[in-house]
């Protein structure tokens, strides 16, 4: 299990980043060797079947972004960042908490099997 983890999660960064042509989505930094991004889950890991690795729950990140979407998911959910909320992540890259469910629930039974 811990191969195919290791195999979802490079799947789950790749194709968020190809999505949001390999730069920030919230700011529009291009990822380059001084700017990694980091590809957030939108809603935590253990609030999503198979730990909502899915395109559909992921963002594209630059540091700065990713500490102000962090915010939200470190203060449990009572603080977030004006614009850095779930809704407007998912918003910004065209998903939604249904389709994110709907994508890991679909992952969780391929893996299942
Ligand atoms: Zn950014």
């Amino acid at each position: 299990m811990s191969q195919n983890k290791k195999i979802i999660r490079s799947i789950f960064r790749e194709s968020v980043f190809q999505r949001d042509g390999h730069q920030c989505a919230m700011c529009g930094v291009p990822a380059s060797s001084a700017q990694m991004l980091d590809a957030h889950h939108i809603t935590d890991r253990n609030e999503l079947p198979a730990g909502g690795y899915v395109a559909e729950n992921g963002i594209s990140l630059c540091a700065i972004c990713h500490e102000k979407a962090e915010e939200w998911h470190s203060s449990n959910h009572t603080r977030c960042v004006e614009g850095f909320h779930p809704d407007d992540l998912y918003r910004k890259v065209g998903s939604s908490h249904e389709k994110a469910l709907q994508a890991s629930l679909a992952l969780h039974r391929r893996l299942d099997r």
